[in-house]
Formats: structure tokens, C-alpha cells, sequence
């Protein structure tokens, strides 16, 4: 086993049994739900956001362990940054699991992220990888109503 998917495997592992940011309870600005039905990952995601800022970040749900990890992994790289910002996070990390050719520029800024290249290999897991991020998307474009976050 290389380094890179050692490293794969323990932080999968490691995320999936003490995920970041799940079932926080956080006063949310925008949420979606995202749903993988090949392999019944189910989550929502639920995002503070003032201005353009994302300010906190909360999941809930069940799945993989892929689907778990890299939700709570994307939690982690959230706070503080823009929508514009996590949208750039969000392509580049598309790129580096989907691109069948390394892509040097992509893993700049990806950090913890990279290590999910190796799923790469397992084209069926792709989908488990990227859930999150497509209902991250989704929730930029959903913002909740006053009554649907009342206190
Ligand atoms: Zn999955």
C-alpha cells in the first residue's frame, strides 16, 4: 500500500467514526438534502451564511463511510470562507476525483481533500464522494424561510 492510500484509509476510518461538525445544532441560513440511492447515502446540510460568508456548517445523516468522511471533511474547510471560495474548493475537488489525469493544479488548495483521489480508482464510489458537495451547491441556492428555523 502507498502512503497516499494509507493515509486514505485511516482518515476515511477515522471521520466516519468521529465525523466533524455532525448533528451541530447551528441557527442555519441554507440547507438541502442529498441523497445517493445506488448506495442509500442520505444526508443534510445546513450552512450559516452572512453576506457572502459561510460562518458554521452542520450535517446530518447516514451512509459509507466514504460518503460520511468526506462530508465531514468538507465541514472542516468550510468555515470562514466565501460562497465564491467554496465553490472553487468544490471544482477543484470534482476535478481531482474525476480527471483521469493528474491534475497538479487542483490539489493546491485542497489540503486534507487530496487524499480522496484514490477514489478515483473505484468509479461506483465516486458518487458516495461527491454527494456532499452537490447538496452543498444546492443549499447555496435554498435559503431556509424565518418559520422552517424558528427557534
Ligand atoms: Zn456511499
Amino acid at each position: 500500500m502507498t502512503n497516499l492510500e494509507q493515509l486514505y484509509q485511516e482518515t476515511i476510518l477515522e471521520h466516519n467514526k468521529n465525523p466533524r461538525n455532525f448533528k451541530k445544532e447551528i441557527k442555519y441560513t441554507h440547507s438541502s438534502h442529498g441523497k445517493n440511492p445506488v448506495c442509500g447515502d442520505d444526508y443534510n446540510i445546513f450552512l450559516k451564511i452572512n453576506g457572502d460568508v459561510i460562518e458554521d456548517v452542520s450535517f446530518e445523516g447516514e451512509g459509507c463511510a466514504i460518503s460520511k468522511a468526506s462530508a465531514s471533511i468538507l465541514t472542516t474547510q468550510l468555515i470562514g470562507k466565501t460562497i465564491e471560495e467554496a465553490r472553487q474548493l468544490k471544482d477543484s475537488f470534482l476535478k481531482l476525483i474525476t480527471v483521469q489525469q493528474d491534475c497538479g493544479d487542483c490539489k493546491k488548495c485542497l489540503g486534507k481533500l487530496q487524499i480522496f483521489e484514490g477514489v478515483k480508482k473505484y468509479p461506483i464510489r465516486i458518487k458516495c464522494a461527491t454527494l456532499i458537495w452537490h447538496a452543498l451547491e444546492a443549499a447555496f441556492n435554498n435559503p431556509v424561510t424565518k418559520e422552517q428555523n424558528s427557534d
